[in-house]
């Protein structure tokens, strides 16, 4: 695979990843495919899912953002605006580059991961909807942790609750 290079220019979309306030994501294409690199991510990086196969799919964190690669797409986010959009991206493609230069010393985990269900974690929770975890309510904290921008310990009753908390870290891996 050959070095990412920052693109010329990059799409900006809109997000649904803020339940709270308008957020959005880079997106660019790529000529490499980034398959070739996902199991060596797989075995180093923060993986939230990986499903490989004919169309391989992987979300993982980087930075603060959350990434998404298909074989020829890189998606970045929540960016605030064009500005933030610019820097995460570059974070991100640094990254990358930086696993597939050291790929060699590293042992590729080809393991699919499945990502949390919210709605398997929401399950979980106790629905009291107190917002002291500073979510708008249990279902917002279970779609965050499923995403991956929320800690299970915000949440003080899952804290005080060893067996229920262990279902729940065990669902967001
Ligand atoms: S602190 Fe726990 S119970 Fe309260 S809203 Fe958040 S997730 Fe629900």
């Amino acid at each position: 695979m050959k070095k990412l290079d920052f693109p010329e220019h990059f799409d900006l979309e809109a997000s649904a990843c803020h339940l709270d306030e308008p957020c959005y994501r880079v997106k660019i294409g790529t000529g490499e495919d980034l398959s070739q690199l996902m199991p060596f991510l797989n075995a180093v990086a923060d993986v939230i899912q990986y499903e490989p196969g004919e169309e391989p799919v992987m979300i993982l964190k980087i930075g603060g953002c959350r990434v998404a690669l298909r074989s020829h797409e890189i998606a970045v986010g929540p960016v605030k605006d064009r500005k933030e959009g610019e820097k995460a991206l570059s974070e991100v493609l640094d990254y990358l580059n930086e696993t597939w230069a050291r790929s060699h010393e590293i042992r590729p985990n080809f393991k699919p991961k499945r990502r949390a269900n919210a709605m398997e974690i929401y399950k979980l929770l106790p629905g009291t909807n107190c917002r002291e975890c500073g979510e708008s309510a249990c279902l917002a904290f279970a779609v965050k942790l499923a995403l991956g921008r929320q800690s299970p310990g915000a949440c003080p009753a899952l804290s005080g609750d060893s067996g229920t908390m262990e279902k729940v870290q065990r669902l967001i891996g």
